[in-house]
């Protein structure tokens, strides 16, 4: 049977997995809308060419009958009533990050999902799902390089908006990546230091860019991500792990490599979109999957809450200029 979904927020992201839901993957269709400007969501119904009822109230939308499950990516300060009350209704629901935009939040999430008896929350953290993510895991899996010792990491895009300010380097941009590498390592971060080198010139007044997040695990591994969000050149993600006895780097993305004009070039991306483009099309279709095979199995609201508790302390870190440390409470036994 075919998944009806209702999707509350209609923007950026939310026509993204619209359309993908629609025209790429399979077994499921929206058959609901929602959002805070309805007009948007009429055209955004009308452009995609479906056949969807619009309504006035994300609420209204959960609690319509034919919704079997929702697809949260409304504006974040909004995505814990819209889990909370879908998690009450008894709906499945994949909200895009945040899970909430407070770590106690996350964990209002986390305690009425365990109320509830069953996995119903898929968090929309999409690196797990990368190609080359996937197969850096399996190498570190294999042991070919033995314990991973170190990582080097760095998230640059080409520029910013002058409404991204120093701490979104975190909960919009780091977030990414404090989810991918607990994942890589299965491995929880016990402190974080932020360091700030040289201001780039291309930054706006308020911004500090770049910036060095400095981790530190569990099992003692230390990972240093540079953040750099004007770097002008392009959308450039990188990891490379340094284990005991060799060295494992994601991949980049494929591209044509070119001789020409007495050079040898590759091009390089510069939309975030197209970097992840088959990772939001394989987890959103491990959600319909799962949904459907009752067995939910992506990023957890458990991963959602050691992301928001991760992030705060980088916050914390960045303002304080100290070393901060992370206290995860013990995961559940749901979240095994
Ligand atoms: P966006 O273009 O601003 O879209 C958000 C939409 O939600 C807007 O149309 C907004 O309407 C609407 N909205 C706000 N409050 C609402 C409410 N109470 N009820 C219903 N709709 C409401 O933002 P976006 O780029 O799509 O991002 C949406 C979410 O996805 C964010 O949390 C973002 O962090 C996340 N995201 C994740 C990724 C990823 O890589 N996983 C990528 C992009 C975005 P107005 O514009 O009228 O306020």
């Amino acid at each position: 049977m075919t998944l009806k979904l209702g999707v509350i927020g209609t923007g950026a992201i939310g026509q993204d997995h619209i359309r993908r839901c629609t025209t790429t993957l399979s077994g499921a269709k929206v058959v609901a809308l929602n959002d805070i400007n309805r007009e948007q969501a009429m055209r955004v119904a009308k452009e995609q060419g479906l056949d969807a009822q619009v309504y006035e109230d994300g609420h209204e939308l959960i609690q319509a009958a034919d919704v079997e499950a929702i697809l949260v990516t409304s504006w974040g300060p909004t995505h814990e009533e819209f889990v909370l009350a879908a998690i009450a209704a008894g709906k499945p629901v994949f909200c895009e990050k945040p899970l909430a935009v407070s770590a106690e939040g996350c964990k209002r999430i986390v305690e009425a999902e365990i109320a509830a008896g069953k996995r119903l929350v898929q968090v929309g953290f999409m690196r797990p799902y990368d190609n080359g993510y996937r197969a850096l895991k399996e190498v570190l899996l294999s042991g070919k390089i033995g314990a991973p010792l170190m990582l080097h990491c760095a998230h640059r895009n080409p520029t910013v908006g002058d409404s991204y300010t120093t701490d979104m380097a975190i909960t919009d941009t780091l977030i990414h990546e404090l989810d991918v590498l607990r994942w890589l390592l299965d491995d929880d971060y016990v402190s974080a230091q932020v360091i700030f080198p040289r201001k780039t010139g291309k930054a706006s007044s308020h911004l500090k860019d770049p910036q060095i997040v400095l981790l530190e695990t569990a099992k003692g591994a230390r990972i240093d991500v540079e953040i750099f969000v004007n770097c002008q050149y392009g959308y450039d993600i990188q990891c490379e792990v340094v284990g005991e006895t060799g060295i494992a780097k994601l991949p980049e993305p494929s591209a044509v490599q070119m001789r020409s004009e007495a050079k040898l070039s590759v091009e390089i991306l510069t939309d975030w979109k197209q970097r992840f483009i088959a990772a939001y099309d394989v987890e959103l279709q491990g959600f319909i999957d799962g949904v459907r095979n009752e067995r939910l199995s992506g990023p957890s609201a458990w991963d959602g809450f050691a992301a928001a508790v991760s992030a705060d302390a980088c916050v914390e870190a960045q303002q304080s200029g100290a070393i901060v440390a992370i206290s995860l409470p013990q995961r559940p036994a749901f979240y095994d």
